[in-house]
């Protein structure tokens, strides 16, 4: 099975199943698990915070992440199409009575600040008070220019604003970059990372701040229901996709770089191309048959208005030439 439809659907190897077998474990709810712990150093550490928590899903890291920063009635400003507006159910607004301010990003990703500015609201009775910005690094493939993250931090410690940071492929971001986690991360003061998109675990996120920030998100964790217990089993799996799973994402990038050149020269039309994701639009009459003819191949791909293919781990060069010579074939029959 060749499978586009997302970077969430890599499966853990057999090098990071062993190292899931071999982990110490205790009781992480009691402090005691060696290996989340390590792992929480490790990310602490890479990001240049003073701490990181260990949670199950990156919906449930930013979340405690927004319970953390915001009190009830405050407001967070955040993009229209974000992960943490749009995909998370409203969880932010249904469980911490924190009110979303959404705006619409500009075409690189960011949020212009003087349309932020523009929605901080003033300190008046009849308004929610406008606590915090969230922006999302990449934000649909792109990788936010580090001018810009340097402007928004620069930009929130004038409005007095915390600024956190959705980087559930913040890696691919860094990688696209050339730098370290940590250069990206020092222009925010809490930052999320998914384990399990193209790092390729099976499980799990990491919410990085300060000392004093994470001791307070241990406690939303545990009222949201993230308290697990010998949870190192899993967070090895975490310290594995760290050690081995960040510089290859590299590779992810030009892969995805291949692909969209290849399905350009088959005329199809590629809007975008960013990181691992390839974007394209296909006429009307296609979108169904394409998937369908694909998925008759054992190759997954999920057509919409607009297509989106994710390169990761589990699709090499070859599963790519397959996909290419495949998209070829159904354009030949029709
Ligand atoms: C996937 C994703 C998340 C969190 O996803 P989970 O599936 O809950 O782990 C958060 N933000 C962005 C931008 C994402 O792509």
């Amino acid at each position: 099975m060749i499978d586009l439809r997302s970077d969430t659907v890599t499966r853990p190897g057999k090098a990071m199943l062993a190292a899931m077998m071999a982990a110490e474990t205790g009781d992480d709810v009691y402090g005691d698990d060696p290996t989340v712990n390590a792992l929480e150093a490790q990310a602490a550490n890479l990001s240049g915070k003073e701490a990181a928590l260990f949670l199950p899903s990156g919906t449930q890291a930013n979340l405690v992440a927004l319970l953390t920063h915001c009190q009830r009635g405050d407001e967070y400003i955040v993009g229209q199409l974000a992960h943490n507006y749009k995909y998370e159910a409203g969880g932010a607004a249904v469980l911490g009575s924190i009110q979303p301010q959404p705006i619409l990003a500009a075409a690189d990703g960011s949020l212009p600040l003087d349309v932020v500015e523009a929605f901080i609201k003033p300190d008046d009775i009849h308004f929610a008070r406008t606590t915090l910005l969230s922006l999302e690094n990449t934000h649909n493939g792109k990788v936010l220019p580090l001018a810009y993250l340097q402007q928004a931090f620069q930009f929130t410690r004038d409005k007095h604003l915390a600024l956190h940071i959705d980087g559930a492929r913040i890696f691919n971001a860094a990688v696209a970059l050339g730098l370290p986690l940590e250069a990206l991360a020092r222009y925010c003061d809490s930052l999320t990372i998914c384990l399990s998109k193209g790092l390729g675990a099976p499980v799990g996120s990491l919410l990085c701040g300060s000392e004093a920030f994470i001791q307070r998100a241990r406690r939303w964790r545990k009222m949201v229901g993230g308290g697990l217990r010998q949870a190192g089993i899993l967070a090895a799996a975490g310290s594995y996709a760290l050690n081995h799973n960040v510089a290859r994402l590299q590779e992810d990038h030009d892969n995805a770089f291949w692909l969209a050149e290849q399905l350009k020269s088959l005329g199809v039309a590629v809007t975008r191309q960013d990181t691992n994701m390839v974007f394209a639009r296909l006429p009307d009459e296609q979108i169904t048959p394409l998937q369908a003819w694909m998925k008759q191949r054992d190759i997954l791909i999920s057509t919409g208005p607009v297509t989106r293919l994710v390169t990761h781990l589990d699709v090499d060069r070859q599963a790519l030439e397959t996909l290419v010579g495949e998209w070829k074939a159904f354009l030949s029959s029709r």
